[in-house]
């Protein structure tokens, strides 16, 4: 096995994303996007904006901005530049190990087993690394 031995986050609060679901059967994917320092003073750790009223982040928001200087970026361009860890099981042959791939989701057409007909969703998408078949982490559905 293949181990880079990731360090998992301390707090969800340090990122930009964190996810940990089943897969199929018998497999499972722990994932995490940690977020990133602001480019343009390397102070703050850029995230989503905050409601000046609630002081919760807005999670529907479409930039991110560093909370020290106010610095933001679209959504897109900064998620971009992340970097997904992920712990996995594969779903396929039941190995364990670990891997990084871009903070990029793919679209990808899944059969829905209990309505029978095929639907759009967005998954980020990583090749096991002993059986080598894609491994797909779906955006949790509402
Ligand atoms: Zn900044
Ligand atoms: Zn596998």
């Amino acid at each position: 096995m293949n181990r880079i031995s990731l360090k998992e986050p301390e707090s969800t609060k340090e990122c930009i994303y964190y996810t940990f679901r089943g897969i199929g059967e018998e497999g499972e994917a722990k994932a995490w996007a940690l977020k990133k320092e602001c480019p343009k003073c390397n102070k703050g750790l850029m995230g989503k904006p905050k409601d000046e009223k609630t002081g919760k982040p807005k999670i529907r928001a479409k930039e991110y901005v560093c909370p020290e200087c106010s610095y933001t970026v679209e959504k897109e361009e900064y998620e971009h530049g992340l970097t997904v860890n992920i712990i996995y099981t594969c779903p396929h042959c039941k190995n364990e190990g670990e891997t990084q791939i871009p903070f990029i989701r793919k679209k990808v057409q899944k059969l829905n087993e209990e309505s029978g007909k095929k639907k759009s969703v967005e998954v980020l998408r990583f090749q096991c690394g002993k059986c080598r078949k894609d491994v797909d982490i779906t955006k949790k559905m509402k």
